[in-house]
């Protein structure tokens, strides 16, 4: 379905040829109306996609106040039109958090590319929300746990004793057959190292595409595999197919682009990775160390010498190790110097909008060159835009990954992404 924009903007000519252009983008047009009690209206009763603001309107409130309540009361992401405006009204804008703004007049092509950019950014946010969803589910999972034996995972059945909307347990049901009916993807988000501007690894992403819901998040079902005790096949699985991308990429001529695999902390606890590593780097045929391991920092280890035991045996292997989304969890120094990283992920959040940013971009410098002491390599995800680009650039940061290059692609895609790059080898 074409995604439904409404238009909010005084001037009519003006709001017209907008109209027009997203049409002929094969967008739909849900409205255009000229003042912000009219927005406010016209957004709660048809429930737009997406709301495109002009900052100025006539009438008792502007397009900042109406944003204010589009946003919060019904969570609609909103991109500002702007020609002029003050710097009080600018800074009151800010505060909203807008998905983007347009500088009039704006070509088609930046229409569209803010348009995909916001469509994208709420899809994510609203993925976040449904993994707090998900997380409160766990919450009260582990409560009960408490009673039985740690690390044992829960039958269906045991789901059902929970209090777990129906639409969850729904969820869960399809996930255990998920992958007989192969229904997972790997998808591929390459990543670049900045001196030379070259593709140099690429972060495995895994995705569930469900008969009926199409895709679901991993940050969605991740969670609730562990608690079904599907991970185990599901993580196997992964493994196996990373190492089989880059078998076909040995076949295309690529030896040193490695393949990320992301592992929750779980998973790192409960599983003998080691063993999953050597079996299906055998089974596919390519050295077990092609591939890295991403684990994000929070909740960790609760055992920190068995963590480091478990890391420095995956080290022994060759594997590099990445602590993911550095920043959001419970990091601390002595956390980061005792346990043997090779490379540290920043957040996507610090790098959104580092360019404007003062405290990010303190802590993104502070974080590369306490990094660098470390002798570990620094990958930025999530860049966007040129300016975040530049400031990672300056601040000598190795690699990055982000929408601005490539969105995650499927395995075609990123085999014809690196053909298409066949100088980057
Ligand atoms: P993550 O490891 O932090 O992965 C980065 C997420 O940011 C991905 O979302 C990716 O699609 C998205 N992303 C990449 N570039 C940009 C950008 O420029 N802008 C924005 N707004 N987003 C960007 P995704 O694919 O939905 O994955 C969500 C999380 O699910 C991952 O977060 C990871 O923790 C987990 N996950 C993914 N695959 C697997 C897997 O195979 N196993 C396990 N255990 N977890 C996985
Ligand atoms: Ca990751
Ligand atoms: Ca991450």
């Amino acid at each position: 379905m074409a995604p439904q924009i409404l238009i909010v903007e005084d001037e009519l000519i003006a709001a017209e040829n907008i109209a027009r252009n997203l049409r002929k983008q094969g967008y739909e047009v849900v409205a255009i109306v000229d003042s912000g009690e009219a927005a406010i209206l016209t957004a709660a009763k048809t429930n737009p996609d997406l709301v495109l603001m002009d900052i100025m309107l006539h009438g008792e409130i502007d397009g900042v106040v109406a944003t204010e309540k589009i946003a919060t009361h019904l969570q609609i992401p909103v991109i500002y039109m702007t020609a002029y405006a003050d710097d009080a009204t600018l800074e009151r804008a800010k505060e909203t958090n807008p998905y983007g703004y347009l500088t009039k007049p704006f070509k088609p092509q930046d229409l569209r590319t803010t348009i995909e950019i916001a469509l994208q950014r709420h899809k994510t946010d609203k993925a976040l929300e449904a993994r707090y969803a998900a997380r409160l589910c766990i919450a009260q999972e582990q409560l009960r746990e408490l009673q039985s034996k740690e690390g044992e995972t829960h039958g269906l059945s045991q789901l059902r004793s929970l209090d777990l909307s129906p639409d969850w347990e729904l969820l869960a049901t399809d996930l255990l057959s998920a992958l007989e009916r192969q229904e997972f993807q790997l998808h591929y988000q390459p990543q670049f190292n900045l001196k030379t501007g070259k593709v140099c690894g690429a972060e495995s992403l895994l995705r569930w595409k469900h008969r009926e819901r199409g895709f679901i998040s991993p940050a969605i079902f991740i969670p609730l595999a562990e608690q079904t005790g599907s991970i185990q096949a599901i993580g196997e699985w992964v493994f196996q197919t990373a190492y089989q991308q880059i078998k076909s990429l040995y076949q295309m001529g690529y030896d040193r682009i490695p393949i990320a695999v992301n592992l929750s902390a779980y998973q790192f606890n409960q599983q003998d990775i080691y063993q999953q590593s050597i079996d299906c780097a055998r089974r596919v045929g390519v050295p077990p160390q092609s591939i890295e391991i991403e684990l994000t920092e929070s909740k960790l280890v609760k055992d920190v010498e068995g963590a480091i035991w478990k890391l420095k045996s995956l080290k022994d292997l060759g594997i590099k190790i990445a602590i993911d989304d550095f920043g959001t969890g419970y990091s601390s120094l002595s956390y980061i110097q005792n346990l043997p990283f090779d490379i540290l992920k920043i957040d996507q959040c610090f790098v959104r909008g580092i360019d404007r940013n003062i405290k990010n971009q303190a802590i993104v410098k502070a974080t590369i060159s306490m990094a660098h002491q470390l002798n570990l390599n620094v990958i930025a995800e999530g860049v966007e835009t040129e300016a975040e680009l530049d400031f990672l650039i300056q601040n000598n940061c190795n690699q990055c990954q982000g929408y601005l290059f490539s969105r995650p692609l499927t395995q075609v895609e990123f085999e014809k992404f690196l053909s298409d790059r066949m100088n980057d080898r």
